[in-house]
């Protein structure tokens, strides 16, 4: 396995599942519980490895620790081809080789969904992104991320003086979270002038109908699909004139290759991870203001949470916004004062929590 950095709060656990009969290869890494069980997906990817599902879990530590949720930060990657036949054998292996790791709570990531969930929880009794019909909140159903995106977008866009009512936005990859957040903000006044997913972008400087960009994609087609406007490569989503950028598909797509295409003045993290260290300050160099993932797109954890509470959507929603808002808002006014990025304003509050916690309580005691 290779080298997984470890810091001054975790990871606390690194573990490598390998199921001989089944041909399950997995990692689980449990970042740090000093706030409590930690919630994070269970990405099924032939291409996830131990060094992605570290960044992930720890990511989920700060976005828990941020959003002021009793939760700490962990991830699970399994490794493999998601559409594989057998995929319920897989779930339950999967489930009850990790049943010991009792301060880790599952949940639907890329490559897994509500029905994996179910799977899990039949086995070991929790998990969380179950569908309604077991009291569960379906975030991607809901737009729960999306949502929080649009929230988000409401404070930073008064921070930089820019109206949403109006605002130019694309949106790279028009999944889940893509869709939601388009649709959300479009209530808020915005016009989605470009979008993309795995097959390209479209492009229309007037304005594109998310209503029929949703239904396009819910039947199965693609953006490209779309009645009008320009089909261009995937990789020019970045270069559309957009006021506002949401990058919503996978980690690092924004990089030193392509940072100086990038026209956008906000850029809203809606995946994990999307830019690069490096193309985030270059950005700021620029006075481009970026969201960070952590707390741009945190809705769907704290969708999650609140489902773990036994929470209704409404409550979730508006947890969601109240979370966001006041957090987006922190931050920005920390990174002010101190003359830091929005992410290091970001990571030191949540940093203080997690230690704060930490220097608390005794972590060597199991969660119950
Ligand atoms: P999804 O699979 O529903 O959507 C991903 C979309 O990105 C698809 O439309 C796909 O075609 C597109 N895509 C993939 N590669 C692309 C590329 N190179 N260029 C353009 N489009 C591309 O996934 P999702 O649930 O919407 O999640 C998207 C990202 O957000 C993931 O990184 C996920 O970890 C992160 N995230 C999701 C949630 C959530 O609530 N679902 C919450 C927080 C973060």
């Amino acid at each position: 396995m290779p080298e997984i950095p470890l810091d001054s709060i975790g990871p606390a656990k690194i573990l490598q599942l390998n199921d001989v009969q089944t041909g399950l290869r997995a990692v689980i890494v449990v970042d740090n519980v000093a706030l409590g069980p930690a919630i994070g997906g269970v990405r099924f990817s032939p291409h996830v490895t131990p060094l992605e599902v570290a960044r992930l879990a720890r990511a989920m530590t700060l976005k828990s620790a941020i959003a002021g949720l009793d939760h700490g930060g962990a991830k699970a990657g399994i490794i493999g081809d998601p559409n594989q036949p057998g995929k319920q054998h897989l779930a339950h292996t999967f489930a009850r080789l990790m049943a010991g790791v009792t301060e880790y709570i599952p949940g639907p990531d890329m490559g897994t969904d509500e029905q994996f969930m179910v799977w899990i929880r039949e086995e070991i009794g929790r998990a969380c992104g179950v569908p309604a019909s077991l009291g569960g909140l379906p975030l991607d159903e809901l737009g729960a991320t999306g949502f929080g995106l649009a929230a988000c977008a409401e404070v930073a866009g008064a921070e930089i003086g820019l109206p949403l009512a109006g605002a130019r936005v694309a949106v790279q990859g028009f999944g889940n979270v893509g869709r939601a957040a388009a649709r959300f903000m479009a209530e808020l006044g915005t016009a989605l002038v470009a979008a993309s997913d795995s097959h390209g972008t479209i492009h229309s400087p007037g304005g594109l109908d998310v209503g029929e960009l949703v239904a396009i994609k819910r039947q199965g087609g693609s953006v490209v699909d779309y009645s009008a406007g320009t089909v261009l490569p995937q990789e020019k989503i970045f270069a559309c004139d957009a006021d506002i950028l949401v990058p919503a598909a996978t980690p690092d797509v924004i990089d030193r290759n392509n940072v100086e295409t990038v026209r956008a003045k906000l850029i809203l993290q809606g995946a994990n991870i999307p830019v690069t260290r490096e193309a985030e300050e270059a950005l700021a160099r620029r006075g481009v203001l970026v969201i960070p993932d952590f707390i741009a797109n945190a809705g769907g954890l704290i969708m999650a949470a609140m489902e773990y509470r036994k929470k209704s959507a409404m409550e979730a929603f508006a947890m969601i916004r109240e979370k966001i808002q006041e957090n987006t808002s922190r931050i920005l006014q920390r990174a002010k004062r101190e003359g830091v990025s929005p992410r290091q304003a970001g990571e030191q509050l949540a940093l203080e929590r997690v230690r704060e916690a930490m220097a608390i309580r005794d972590l060597s005691r199991p969660w119950r």
